[in-house]
């Protein structure tokens, strides 16, 4: 099978950690912004500065965070085994060069550094759906509700067995999940509907 991955909020804990990065560049630069919202997308969402500011932040220590982010619980565990099994990892991330300084190069390194196995790697804004028709994905994993939902749709397209996950994370623990998307709490939880999805085809 062909797994597609979304890196950050989905392999990696993104916008959490962020906001400490975030909380130091205001100390550091005696800054008046403060926090004013927690459950939010993006970690600079969370902060009452315009978007000039916040991209002054990332740009300055958006390398370094990046090369920092934590791996989600079980995560580097899961993606182990199933490369074992014999089954395709396709990273596809949106890290791109208006926010990120050195997308692919940072990228690459967490990945050795976290030893996190893949068979290939899309970096940069290239529409997830057209990612998963070129590789004839199997099953797409990501937290951003809107890009499941077109996977999904893009799935059922193709008529073939396919499944769209969404990955929990803090901010879209409580939107819904749209149809034909099924949500996954953590990596135990997709190993768990990854098994019975696989079980079904196997008892056919
Ligand atoms: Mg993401």
């Amino acid at each position: 099978m062909i797994f597609v991955f979304d890196l950050d909020d989905t392999i990696c804990e993104t916008d959490l950690y962020s906001e400490k990065y975030i909380k130091k560049f205001i100390k550091e630069n005696n800054l008046p912004y403060k926090q004013v919202a927690k459950n939010v997308r993006f970690a600079e969402s969370k902060f009452d500065w315009n978007m000039d500011a916040a991209l002054k932040w990332y740009k300055k220590y958006g390398d370094d965070m990046m090369a920092e982010f934590p791996c989600k619980k079980n995560a580097v565990k899961f993606l182990k085994k199933i490369h074992k099994d014999g089954h395709k990892i396709i990273i596809a991330t949106a890290r791109a060069n208006d926010w990120h300084t050195k997308p692919k190069e940072v990228t690459l390194k967490w990945l050795a550094d976290n030893k996190i196995p893949y068979d290939d790697i899309y970096i940069g804004r290239i529409d997830k759906e057209r990612i998963c028709e070129e590789v004839n994905a199997d099953f797409f994993v990501d937290d951003d509700v809107a890009v499941v939902e077109k996977v999904a749709h893009f799935f059922e397209a193709t008529g073939k067995r396919k499944q769209a996950f969404l990955s929990t994370t803090a901010y879209n623990q409580d939107l819904s999940s749209p149809n034909g998307v099924v949500r996954v709490k953590d990596f135990a939880d997709l190993e768990n509907k990854v098994q019975s999805f696989l079980e079904v085809d196997l008892n056919k």
